[in-house]
């Protein structure tokens, strides 16, 4: 991570587009393959909507996460701007909070993003400003893997704004954000890739493609990224 910040500021800004864009390709691209392409057939009768997507909508979902990853990588640039100059709670070595706090750190990641995820997303559906930047994601209602990251751009910056929360709001190690943001690209693609797959259902309170798919179809429920706690908790929960 040092490294990466010594280099000049463009290249290290087209260096994490690269590495978004690869990533969400690869992290899209073997579902949608193997669930879209390959065992179509055999996975169809868990399709959560019968019909398949159409090529247009695939091409504005990658269209639309394209734009994203250009906006998350202008805020990673700044964000790694602040790590070098010292302004979050970043510590270097692991030993300096301990192993159980580092693995600790990472579950807050997510008990945090879960909760502002939620109520972002609540903010988002209010009705003076839904048309306006949500909307453009809920065209998309028949979702797929390409789908996690199709959001107005500014969609994309208050989903990028998890980032610095966790970084000035916790201790945080390079490596435990690391992974954090990397379960992040894998859970959001799974909630959209459009299939209810029962043995990825691991306990009971846990937001599924299933919930997410209620919500693109109704957008008055399921408002929640990896737990149906805040629904449950909000009323806003549907099972289907
Ligand atoms: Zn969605
Ligand atoms: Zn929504």
């Amino acid at each position: 991570m040092e490294s990466l910040l010594e280099i000049s500021s463009f290249k290290l800004w087209l260096f994490l587009l690269g590495i978004l864009i690869a990533r969400y390709v690869f992290v899209a691209g073997i579902p949608y393959l193997w669930l879209y392409a390959i065992k179509k057939k055999k996975f169809q009768k868990v399709k959560l909507q019968t019909e398949h997507p159409s090529k247009s909508q695939i091409f504005k979902e990658i269209k639309f996460s394209l734009f994203t990853m250009i906006i998350y990588s202008s805020g990673i640039w700044l964000f790694l701007y602040w790590l070098k100059h010292g302004y979050t709670k970043n510590y270097v070595e692991i030993h300096e909070f301990g192993t159980p706090y580092f693995i600790v750190s990472m579950f807050l990641m997510v008990i945090i993003h879960d909760a502002y995820s939620y109520w972002i997303h609540r903010f988002m559906h209010h009705k003076s400003i839904f048309k306006y930047v949500h909307l453009l994601h809920h065209k998309f209602s028949n979702p797929s893997p390409w789908c996690a990251f199709a959001f107005h751009p500014f969609e994309s910056i208050l989903t990028l704004g998890i980032i610095p929360v966790v970084m000035f709001l916790i201790p945080w190690h390079n490596l435990a954000l690391i992974i954090f943001i990397s379960g992040i690209i894998l859970y959001d693609t799974f909630i959209h890739w459009g299939y209810n797959i029962k043995a990825l259902k691991v306990f009971k309170w846990q937001n599924t493609p299933m919930d997410h798919d209620v919500h693109h179809r109704n957008s008055k429920y399921n408002f929640g990224l990896y737990f149906t706690f805040w629904d449950r908790l909000m009323g806003t929960y549907l099972s289907k």
